[in-house]
């Protein structure tokens, strides 16, 4: 066991240990987490010369956001987090740690990390495949799990954490208002379930209740997007979380750092705004192109095209499965030969 958490338990009397996992006061177990970390490529520095029309120099000391961002591969991947980086490409003092749920680095990804010029850590972290198959499936907790693991190994205890999916859309204004979090802020989330909003309800400042369709029994019902953690407090708790529990991912994280009512921070002019939206993408399966290999070469850019599709995860080529590569000329189908002999 860890002195830090030989400390921790000294100053918290209300925690026993059965069976190697941690019960709390609110009867909830946790154990420290204990993530393999498999870094595949980082790169720290920012190569971005102006931010929102002022050079980099001018935001000097800000507390770094450390942005999360779970993602696993799908057709609607590489444009979700293309789309992502342009927003984030405004925000200075940002470190994106996007942790990919694979079992391999996809190099692809890294291509596109690096020519953004934005500070990044790029991550592999499969699901457990005993949860594969689960309905509903942990989405994006072993992928969020591995990025506390490397706040925590690289002793960052420093700045701001924010779980940002890589489907969401936020709006610029939401990394002001998250930037200067003392603990725990909080805010609502736009298109979340029926009523289309998830968030705290403020009286005179303060968090007192929360507005959620699903309450289920969770003390803090609100959305991953819904809130931010400075990492100096979330530093205090050894036993830092997210167990693999579909639905309860957020309560279950904001207890493992002792969240108290009182100390929620709201955050968009007391929680009126929406500055962050859980938008969701549709999903369809990977594109089928019917094309022989021997026209996948230089002479057209189909091969070059193609490959790329592929390399994204978006469609692939084969000879003799799905549509015939349907190519056309002046309004009429042409034969393949026609074309790219
Ligand atoms: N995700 C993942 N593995 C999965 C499914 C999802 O890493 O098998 C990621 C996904 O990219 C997103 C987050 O986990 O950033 C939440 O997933 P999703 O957006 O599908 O969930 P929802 O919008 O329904 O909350
Ligand atoms: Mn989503």
């Amino acid at each position: 066991m860890s002195e830090e958490i030989l400390r921790f338990l000294r100053e918290h009397r209300s925690i026993s240990k059965t069976n190697n996992l941690w019960k709390f006061n609110d009867s909830i177990h946790f154990r420290p987490l204990n993530e393999s970390l498999h870094i595949c490529s980082e790169n720290l520095e920012d190569h971005r010369q102006f931010l929102q029309d002022k050079p980099r120099s001018d935001y000097g000391q800000l507390p770094v956001i450390y942005f999360v961002t779970p993602t696993y591969p799908r057709r609607e991947q590489i444009p979700e987090l293309t789309r992502l980086a342009h927003t984030l490409l405004h925000i200075p003092r940002l470190h994106w740690l996007v942790a990919d749920d694979q079992e391999k680095c996809n190099n692809f990804i890294d291509t596109l990390l690096n020519r953004f010029g934005i500070p990044f850590t790029h991550l592999m972290s499969p699901m457990p495949s005993k949860f594969r198959n689960e309905k509903p499936a942990p989405r994006g907790v072993a992928n969020r799990r591995a990025a506390l693991q490397y706040l925590r190994q690289h002793n960052l205890t420093n700045g701001v954490l924010y779980f940002g999916d890589d489907d969401n859309t936020y709006d610029l204004q939401l990394f002001s208002e998250i930037r200067n979090t003392q603990r725990v802020s909080m805010f609502p989330v736009g298109l979340i379930a029926d009523y289309g909003v998830s968030g705290p309800v403020v009286r005179k400042g303060k968090v007192v209740a929360f507005l959620d369709s699903w309450v289920a029994g969770r003390r803090w019902p609100v959305d991953m997007a819904g809130f931010a953690v400075n990492l100096e407090y979330m530093a205090q708790y050894p036993y830092v979380n997210m167990p693999y529990k579909p639905g309860y991912e957020e309560d279950l994280f904001l207890r493992s750092i002792g969240l108290k009512m009182d100390m929620i921070e709201p955050r968009g002019n007391n929680c009126t705004d929406i500055l962050v939206w859980h938008t969701q993408t549709k999903s369809k399966k990977l594109g089928m192109i019917r094309l022989e290999s021997k026209y996948l070469d230089d002479r057209s850019n189909l091969g070059a095209l193609l490959l790329n599709l592929k390399l994204m995860g978006v469609a692939s080529t084969t000879e003799n499965e799905g549509r015939n590569a349907l190519i056309s000329k002046n309004g009429k189908e042409k034969p393949h030969s026609i074309i790219l002999s």
